[in-house]
């Protein structure tokens, strides 16, 4: 067991946090930013808090992986006209801020300034 505090991903997966969730499957779940950096941003989270990383995760359970490109594929479908940015923030020194795995995926008039 973990002696890690919750993530706040796990508090939204666990309902003590809302969300405006747009996916949710066995494995993954979807919900919007809530700083939203592109018209549409949503953030694609495994709902294990096991991997704090994409490469864990790649490393520990590629198909984990797959599902979250795949989400991220069919939400850019849904939301917007089909193409995104996948962006994994990856370490201290990119930017990462909650070491729960996610994607995020932005989308719908991407600007150049749109990478979060
Ligand atoms: P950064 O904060 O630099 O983008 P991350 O790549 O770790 O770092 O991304 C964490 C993301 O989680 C941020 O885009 C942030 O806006 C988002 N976020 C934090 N708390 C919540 C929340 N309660 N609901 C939705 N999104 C959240």
């Amino acid at each position: 067991m973990s002696d890690r505090a919750p993530s706040v991903f796990s508090r939204i997966i666990a309902g003590e946090i809302p969300a405006d969730v747009v996916f949710d499957s066995d494995r993954v779940i979807a919900f919007k930013d809530i700083n939203p950096q592109a018209p549409v941003h949503v953030l694609v989270v495994p709902k294990t808090e096991q991997y704090a990383n994409v490469a864990e995760l790649a490393a520990g359970d590629p198909e984990l992986l797959a599902e979250v490109v795949a989400t991220a594929q069919k939400l850019a479908e849904e939301l917007a006209d089909g193409d995104y940015r996948l962006i994994f923030n990856t370490g201290q020194g990119a930017g990462q801020t909650v070491f729960h795995v996610h994607a995020h995926v932005l989308a719908g008039g991407l600007t150049e300034g749109s990478l979060v």
